[in-house]
């Protein structure tokens, strides 16, 4: 009997792994294989902090096998040159993976496994593991199938199972992939045991506040689950995040804890945007480099290397702006509303091109989706056609999230001696208070990239033109038609949708979904 190789990739988990599963219950040897792949590692959207993140996790899955009979055997290189260089030397019948919603390459090497896996007539059995469904005809329907699937119960880890024995190499220094020196001292740390105490933390104490305290990063680090990087790498599924959600809602509810429990149906609902977003990337992986509307291709400069590098590392001079790019730096993580506008302002006032920034974000996020990232850049960046455009103004957030200045003289020491009602637009202070606090504007703290008042109304007039060019609106009510949300009913802006009425009030933090 041949082995039953499962092949993980973003789901490194053995609880509610339908391929695990399926592998154990054969009664036959199980190899259970990670391959890093080098050529992976060399995209541009991809980082150290993010391998660091995956060792941590492998090593976790691995001692969840081990406690189960089997072992995690990592091999490097080519899946298909790996794969079959393991089956000359253990005999593989099937070959176990979920299905990935990934980058064009990754579609392209998972069609290579499947042509190798045919020329062997080794079965090569693709499960689903979460709400993304596969060559998916019309989104019609979708969030019913999505409710359907995230209710089934979920699959136990296999209690033993035989290891197939194939060895397992070290895993590679980061340096042997290219990968460049990436300290992020205040990243959190991957596993499966770490995102079972974040779900729970999150669920039955830090949550409690979700609703209000999730917009600003004074306390969204604390009060959001922290879920999205375990997410990425599937150390924990979508389902066993919606049904621990649910346990915690009957608790709240049950508790008479009115505000705990709509903070878990808030964040329940945005379990749903994580797979509504991957479903369009699923069926549109060109969205990682291509403009979803075509009225937007090229109207805007490849960024120009300076003016990222300003922005990405945050010395723009605009201070909280400035403040969440380092807070990012130092901790690979932002929360959705500081993303929103640093992506809006890469587009709008910098009036750069998105696809470069985009990758720049990427390798910052020690979560980064594919599936949610680049879609949700193109919505922040304006360029679907079918979103309201929503550009944040960096002051105005800074006075609304951060009223006392906290987070901006923690990120950006150079103005914490400023008064804090001057620490959010410091080329308005008086000469005095400036000297007084030792800020030399140009010199200790850099100027303003960009008047940002003047550079919004500049981008919202170019986006006007835009919007009103010919063959705009039929666009824009294609993407609608095939990418749409059918269950948010929230305001549209192509010109099918805007007839249609409005059933639900928009998320201010979210915009309109596309
Ligand atoms: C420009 C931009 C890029 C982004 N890139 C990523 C990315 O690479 N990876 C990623 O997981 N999220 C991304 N997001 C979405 C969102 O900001 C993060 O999911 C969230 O901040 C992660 O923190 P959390 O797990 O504590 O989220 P919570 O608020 O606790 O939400 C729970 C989960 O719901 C999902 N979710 C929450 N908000 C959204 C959203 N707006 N869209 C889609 N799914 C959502 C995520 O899976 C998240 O882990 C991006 C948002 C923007 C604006």
């Amino acid at each position: 009997m041949g082995a039953q190789l499962v092949w993980f990739k973003r789901d490194l988990r053995a609880h509610d792994h339908a391929g695990l599963a399926a592998a154990a219950s054969s009664g036959g040897p199980v190899l259970c294989l990670y391959i890093v792949e080098p050529w992976l590692w060399a995209q541009p959207d991809y980082s150290g902090r993010h391998y660091a993140f995956l060792t941590e996790t492998l090593a976790d899955l691995d001692r969840a096998l081990r406690a189960r009979g089997g072992t995690l055997t990592v091999r490097t290189g080519e899946a298909v040159a790996v794969l079959d260089a393991l089956h000359r030397q253990t005999p593989i019948d099937a070959i176990h993976a979920h299905e990935e919603t990934g980058l064009i390459a990754t579609w392209e090497r998972d069609r290579a496994v499947a042509q190798w896996a045919r020329r062997h007539s080794i079965a090569f059995i693709e499960h689903r593991q979460n709400g993304v469904i596969r060559a998916l005809p019309s989104r019609n329907g979708w969030a019913k199938r999505w409710e359907a699937f995230m209710s089934q119960p979920v699959i136990p880890a296999p209690a033993r199972f035989q290891d197939a024995g194939a060895p397992s190499e070290p895993i590679p220094a980061p340096e042997a992939l290219g990968l460049a020196p990436d300290p992020c001292p205040g990243r959190q740390t991957g596993g499966r045991r770490q995102a079972v105490a974040d779900l729970e933390s999150f669920l039955f104490a830090r949550g409690r506040d979700y609703r209000r305290a999730m917009s600003s990063p004074v306390s969204a680090f604390d009060a959001c689950s922290r879920l999205s990087a375990h997410l990425a790498l599937g150390a924990i599924s979508v389902r066993e995040a919606y049904q621990g959600a649910g346990r915690a809602l009957t608790a709240h509810r049950a508790a008479g804890e009115v505000g705990f429990a709509r903070s878990v149906e808030s964040f329940i609902s945005r379990l749903h945007w994580h797979c509504h977003f991957m479903q369009k990337f699923e069926d549109e992986p060109e969205l990682a480099t291509r403009d979803l509307h075509p009225a937007y291709r090229g109207a805007r400069p490849e960024a120009d290397p300076d003016t990222l590098k300003r922005w990405i590392e945050g010395r723009t001079g605009l201070p909280f702006l400035d403040a969440c790019m380092r807070a990012l730096d130092h901790t690979g993580w932002l929360n959705f509303r500081m993303r929103a506008m640093a992506a809006a302002f890469s587009s709008y006032h910098l009036w750069q091109d998105w696809k470069r920034p985009a990758q720049a974000l990427a390798r910052r996020f020690t979560d980064f989706e594919p599936g949610i990232h680049y879609p949700q850049f193109q919505m922040q960046s304006g360029v679907t056609g079918v979103n309201t455009p929503r550009i944040y103004n960096p002051v105005k957030q800074s006075m609304d999230q951060d009223p006392d200045g906290v987070f901006i003289a923690r990120w950006v020491p150079e103005l914490a001696a400023l008064p804090a009602p001057f620490r959010h637009q410091p080329w308005t202070a008086p000469q005095g208070v400036l000297e007084a606090a030792g800020v030399q504007l140009g010199v200790t703290y850099t100027d303003r990239i960009v008047d940002h008042e003047q550079a919004a109304r500049e981008a919202k007039a170019k986006l006007t033109a835009l919007r009103r060019s010919a063959g705009h609106g039929p666009a824009s009510d294609a993407i609608q038609a095939r990418h749409g949300s059918r269950k948010s009913g929230l305001k549209q802006t192509g010109s099918a949708t805007r007839r249609r009425k409005a059933k639900a009030a928009p998320d201010p933090a979210q915009g309109s979904l596309f």
